[in-house]
């Protein structure tokens, strides 16, 4: 998926709706369209990255932070929460925009499906 096309780099654009909690200069979240718990919010990077091959550290660290940050205001800090980036074919990456998956407001389910 090229980035002129990129679903995640329109939303992070504002040219697609989204229901954005959390906004700073490098780091966009919103919630999910198919939410599969009671919190779930995309963490995303601005700029178009395709997963994690291409993801330095700085960057990656910052998407962990906002991450916990959103935990935090969302309510679900301290129940506990789960962070996940599905990554190519047999990871599940449906969105080939870098994202973190953050997840919480239920018990998580261990393996994953
Ligand atoms: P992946 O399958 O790549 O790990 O995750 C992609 C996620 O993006 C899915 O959970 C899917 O529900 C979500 N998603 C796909 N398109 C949109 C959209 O247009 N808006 C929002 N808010 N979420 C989307
Ligand atoms: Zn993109």
């Amino acid at each position: 998926m090229s980035k002129d096309t990129c679903i995640f780099c329109k939303i992070a654009g504002g040219e697609i709706p989204a229901t954005k909690v959390h906004e700073d200069d490098e780091v966009v979240a919103f919630r999910d369209l198919h939410p599969q718990a009671p919190v779930h919010v995309l963490v995303i990077p601005k700029t178009h990255v395709a997963s994690l091959s291409g993801a330095d550290a700085p960057l990656l660290g910052r998407l962990l932070q906002a991450a916990h940050a959103i935990a935090e205001s969302e309510g679900i800090a301290a129940s506990g929460y789960r962070v996940v980036t599905n990554t190519g074919a047999h990871g599940g990456q449906t969105v080939f925009h870098l994202h973190l998956h953050l997840l919480g407001g239920r018990p998580m389910a261990w393996p994953p499906g």
